[in-house]
């Protein structure tokens, strides 16, 4: 898509700022400039300068945290039926299966264990053996696998064509956009929001909002809060067009294993995730762990490690070049539930971010923020995401 528009900050005004240009924050700004709100969605990056370049796009419901989230997954989910003709964009929609794989009896247990919580949510999940696998995903070796939690109607996007097309439209409706505007604090006084200060002057308005991923504890520690939000530093590779076809974006059930740890671990283990693009480039990953250091340099050792686990599973990447690597810090919780919603206690203030998988929410989390902007009742409920919830660990 070619962006048309103008882009820039014409005014020092608004009804509100959005803070963060990735996924959130585009759907977000989309949302409320065409509800008519004058709104700025500032970053300092560019657009997807953050978690948002690294990823593959994968719409999933497999790794849903079920306690509290299944109604925004699978509301989420609902919205990508009609997001192409909503945005009136391509958006590289197309449908996909999801793949955990299976190693052990452990990770066999932790995933029978999800089952009757997402069937009664009516969501379609089975455990499949290595045998049906083999049928399911030819290219997988499955000599040592027992198995995987098959999620048959997944799907996918083009990240890049997805954020600009938010930023698109948004800037039809009236949308302004500040690139390379870092926020420094939030002006509160009474107990209201009055705007924010940024690298290139202070902007006023009454709503507020964080879509700032892995940045945004640095903010709250300014206004006094200690939001609990922990970052791993995702690091992926892509390879050159390879001529297989992957039926499945796939993902390991180690992943529900790990990353509950909380320091510096190393950085260079890698568990599979792995995925194709519609033009036939492995998407490789994804090495990392928590960490409390915000960088996004790719390492040679993760990305050795990312290359040899996939080398693993498909030996038909065996021969494929590696294009690229990167880095990028992915924001996370431990209790695995989003901050989304007002703050207490500082009227206009909200948080959109830390989801557990974030494209598959994205559409519906813009339409929630601007009900909330106009004074409605976000759907579903978001009380559970409370920012100033008591986080529980090792969700
Ligand atoms: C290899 C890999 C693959 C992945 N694949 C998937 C996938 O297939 N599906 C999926 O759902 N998720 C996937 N993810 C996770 C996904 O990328 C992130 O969850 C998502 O991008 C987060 O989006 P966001 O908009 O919340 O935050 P971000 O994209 O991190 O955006 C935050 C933005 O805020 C800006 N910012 C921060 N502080 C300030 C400030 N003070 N002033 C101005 N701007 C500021 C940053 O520059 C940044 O652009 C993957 C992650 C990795 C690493």
């Amino acid at each position: 898509m070619r962006v048309t528009g103008r882009a820039g900050l014409g005014r020092s005004v608004y009804d509100a700022v959005v803070v963060g240009a990735g996924y959130i924050g585009c759907a977000v700004a989309f949302h409320l400039a065409s509800a008519g709100l004058r709104t700025a969605l500032l970053d300092r990056g560019g657009v997807a300068a953050g978690a948002s370049r690294a990823n593959y796009g994968n719409i999933q419901v497999q790794d849903a945290e079920l306690g509290h989230s299944l109604a925004l997954v699978k509301a989420g989910f609902a919205r990508f039926a009609s997001l192409e003709e909503r945005l009136d964009a391509s958006v590289g929609l197309r449908s996909l299966g999801g793949l955990l794989l299976i190693e052990t009896e452990a990770q066999w247990r932790l995933m029978a264990d999800r089952l009757p919580t997402l069937h009664a949510a009516g969501v379609e999940a089975e455990l499949v053996t290595a045998g049906q696998l083999k049928e399911i995903e030819p290219l997988l070796d499955t000599s040592t696998l027992l198995g995987a939690c098959y999620h048959r109607h997944e799907g996918q996007v083009n990240p890049f064509r997805l954020v600009w097309a938010y930023v698109q439209r948004g800037l039809e409706a009236g949308l302004e956009l500040g690139l390379g505007v870092e926020v420094h604090g939030i002006d509160v006084a009474g107990g209201r929001v009055q705007g924010v200060r940024t690298s290139q002057g202070t902007l006023a308005a009454s709503l507020v909002i964080l879509c700032t991923g892995a940045w945004t504890p640095a903010l709250g520690r300014d206004l006094g809060r200690d939001w609990q939000i922990r970052h791993v530093h995702g690091q992926a590779v892509v390879t050159e067009a390879v001529a297989g076809r992957l039926h499945n974006h796939i993902a390991s059930a180690a992943f529900f294993e790990t990353m509950h740890g909380d320091g510096e671990t190393s950085q260079d283990e890698a568990v599979l995730a792995l995925s194709q693009t519609a033009e036939g480039h492995f998407l490789l990953g994804e090495a990392g762990a928590p960490t409390r250091r915000l960088g996004s340099d790719a390492r040679a050792g993760g990305q050795a490690a990312i290359a040899g686990l996939a080398a693993r599973y498909f030996p038909a990447l065996r021969q494929a070049r590696v294009l690229r690597g990167w880095a990028a810090p992915v924001a996370f919780t431990g209790d695995g539930l989003p901050y989304l919603g007002p703050v207490d206690g500082i009227d206009g203030l909200a948080l959109a971010t830390a989801f557990k998988s974030t494209v598959i929410v994205t559409p519906l989390v813009g339409e929630m923020v601007a009900a909330w902007a106009l004074g409605g009742q976000a759907e579903p409920t978001w009380g559970a995401f409370a920012p100033e919830r008591e986080v529980a660990h090792g969700g």
